[in-house]
């Protein structure tokens, strides 16, 4: 089979990507402005991957040639990170929608598989906290095909990311309607794993909360909890979720033809607050050298954090049974290892451009 994977450069793409190659049976074309983590993978050099430098913003031409000449298209083109729904809302809706839907209307035109990555923001906030309950007291597992999805209003305009993703499904499930497309959507739940972001010591920006905990262990800047890091969310390690795409790609009986699949861990679920004194202590336990910094934990308002505009989704957990009865899908990796595997990632990193001992790879 050959795939056209549009967005392979990022987090989720080097992992698939990687995974295609030394476990499947695939050509793939790897599409990115950007391959320094592509080329980081040690499957580079493979001849069944072709690196394609494209921007699908400017060269329509070869996006629709490349999606001709392939059996399935995998999207994962996005900007997906909280601080760039705040501050470019209108770039985060052209790329999310206005780029992405040339690709559906591609597919269509050529009658070509796609798989679209969405995101559990499309959920939005629970129930519970528009009704001012606890989140805590309510049941709150999101089911694909059934739980309503809950925006908050255009003022805090970080939903504009949301509502970009949701409005590209409903325009993806009405051609499956109208004109028999053959698309399935994937909506990861807080993915982390090795080359997730970058650390705001190293390189500019404001990337998710991983990385600024990350780098508060590793640099001593304090762990700030947004609004009181009182928020949940459900970490699965990128490994678990690249099973769960690569069943979604072999496709067993048609089982995935429009239909619309959540990949989370629900049992890895912690506060943020939780998360910062977990890290700190899974730190210190495996990875802390002398003279490594003991940062403070601090509480921050998201408007001083991120700026006017942001609202946080209160509680966020998959529920993967539809995963589990088509395609025998269960995570493996409780919430620890998680957060072991993805620390060990970055420590490496950090200890090798340092020049000191890297840590010893321990399984936990
Ligand atoms: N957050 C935080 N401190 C940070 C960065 C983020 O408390 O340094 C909070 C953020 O407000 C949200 C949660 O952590 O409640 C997760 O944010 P992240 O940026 O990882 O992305 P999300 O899970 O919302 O997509």
């Amino acid at each position: 089979m050959k795939i056209l994977v549009l967005g392979a450069g990022g987090f989720i793409g080097v992992n698939l990507t990687e995974r295609l190659l030394k476990e499947g049976n695939y050509e793939v074309t790897a599409v990115d402005i950007e391959k320094d983590k592509l080329k980081d993978i040690g499957v580079f050099d493979d001849p069944r991957l072709r690196y394609l430098h494209l921007d699908i913003r400017t060269d329509n031409d070869t996006l629709e040639r490349e999606t001709k000449d392939h059996d399935l298209v995998i999207d994962l083109v996005a900007m997906a990170n909280p601080a760039l729904y705040v501050e470019d809302p209108l770039g985060v809706f052209t790329l999310n929608f206005t780029e992405n839907l040339k690709i559906v209307d591609y597919c269509h035109k050529h009658k070509k598989r796609i798989i679209q990555f969405s995101t559990c923001e499309v959920y939005g906030m629970t129930a519970a906290s528009v009704i001012g309950k606890d989140p805590k007291d309510m049941p709150c597992p999101f089911s694909e095909d059934d739980t309503p999805l809950i925006m908050g209003p255009i003022k805090n305009h970080r939903w504009i990311y949301a509502s970009a993703k949701q409005l590209l499904e409903r325009v993806l499930h009405a051609y499956g309607l109208q004109h028999d497309l053959n698309y399935s959507i994937i909506r990861p739940f807080n993915f982390i794993g090795p080359r997730i972001d970058y650390l705001p010591s190293e390189k500019a920006g404001n990337p998710r909360v991983f990385s600024h905990f990350m780098n508060a262990l590793l640099y001593g800047t304090p762990m700030k909890l947004v609004d009181g890091g009182k928020a949940f969310r459900a970490y699965t390690l990128i490994d678990d979720a690249v099973d769960c795409m690569v069943r979604i790609i072999e496709n067993p009986n048609g089982a995935c033809d429009k239909q619309i699949f959540n990949i989370g861990t629900p049992e890895n679920e912690i506060t943020i607050e939780g998360l910062a004194h977990l890290m700190k202590e899974i730190f210190n336990e495996h990875f802390r050298q002398e003279g490594d910094p003991d940062p403070e934990i601090v509480t921050v308002s998201s408007e001083e954090f991120y700026g006017k505009g942001y609202e946080d989704c209160d509680r966020r957990i998959a529920d993967i049974s539809k995963a589990t009865e088509l395609l025998g899908w269960k995570p493996t990796h409780d919430l620890r290892s998680v957060i072991y595997k993805t620390m060990e990632y970055f420590v490496q990193q950090h200890r090798a451009r340092q020049g000191q001992p890297e840590p010893a790879t321990a399984s936990n």
